[in-house]
């Protein structure tokens, strides 16, 4: 592929994935994405606690979330106790005090859906094609950044993450949704990394990672229109953030795809060994 073909195809993908989140399986979304976006809203140590609590937890709602989503939780069935925030003005006989905001957590009950019953669940979008030896050159472009990829058991439906200098990803993706998961999160390292995530710019960085995903893995053989679209609008983000940040995520996947086409070129002459 020359560079002027990577660009289009840069360019088509993105075009494909705006359509996608414009035409808006986002606004005919079923029940179960609402109660998936919750669990991904869920703080990372509420993450680590359900995880804990229920180890095969995949999604995970209040009692009354569960009841609007057309599912019940089944009698006898214990929660799986949270952490909620609790934020207040603080009641103190000392003025100075007065407005200060004391922050405080209470304990919330989750269920998994394994506890629930009712509407059946929506299947998750597919993702096809295989990755071939694209796979090892995106391992191999780790290892030239130095940014360790870590396989390991993580819980319910989180399949990464990215820490600055390491990312962890789950130990059981097959390899053409490993590929896809570890272009989601070098977008993060390469992108992301100085800035803090917060609530407010959750689905910003989520739109701008998986964008960058989604155009590398159609570039190496995976497809994954429908579960790159999904997983955006899940994470609230859109085509409004996906246009605003054009620019940064053309530029980040390029960057990526001409790592990996070195590390594919090098693996013909001989140079490189797959990971
Ligand atoms: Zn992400």
């Amino acid at each position: 592929m020359n560079k002027q073909d990577a660009m289009n195809t840069v360019t088509n993908s993105l075009d494909d994935l705006y359509q996608a989140l414009r035409a808006g399986r986002y606004e005919v979304m079923d029940k179960q994405l609402e109660v998936t976006a919750r669990f991904h809203r869920y703080s990372f140590n509420n993450v680590m606690l359900i995880y804990k609590q229920c180890p095969e937890a995949t999604l995970v709602a209040g009692f009354h979330t569960w009841k609007k989503q057309g599912r019940w939780v089944r009698s006898g069935e214990s929660g799986i106790a949270i952490l909620a925030p609790l934020t207040k003005r603080k009641e103190d006989d000392n003025e100075r005090e007065e407005d200060s905001l004391v922050m405080g957590f209470r304990i919330v009950y989750v269920f998994d859906v394994s506890q629930t019953d009712g509407d059946a669940l929506m299947e998750e979008a597919p993702i096809l094609g295989d990755p071939g030896r694209n796979l090892s050159a995106l391992l191999n472009v780790y290892r030239d950044l130095e940014i360790k990829v870590h396989l390991t058991k993580l819980p319910g439906t989180v399949q990464g993450y990215s820490l600055g200098g390491e990312v962890r990803v789950s130990d059981d993706l097959d390899d053409i949704s490993l590929f896809r998961v570890l272009s989601h999160e070098l977008a993060h390292e390469l992108m992301h990394k100085t800035i803090r995530c917060t609530s407010e710019n959750k689905p910003l960085l989520e739109t701008e990672a998986e964008a960058v995903a989604f155009v590398v893995a159609s570039a190496c053989g995976v497809r994954c229109l429908d579960r790159s679209a999904d997983y955006i609008a899940l994470h609230e983000g859109s085509q409004i953030l996906l246009e605003n940040s054009l620019e940064a995520i053309h530029k980040t996947s390029s960057s990526i795809l001409g790592m990996i086409e070195k590390q594919v070129v090098n693996f013909d002459n001989g140079i490189a060994q797959a990971a």
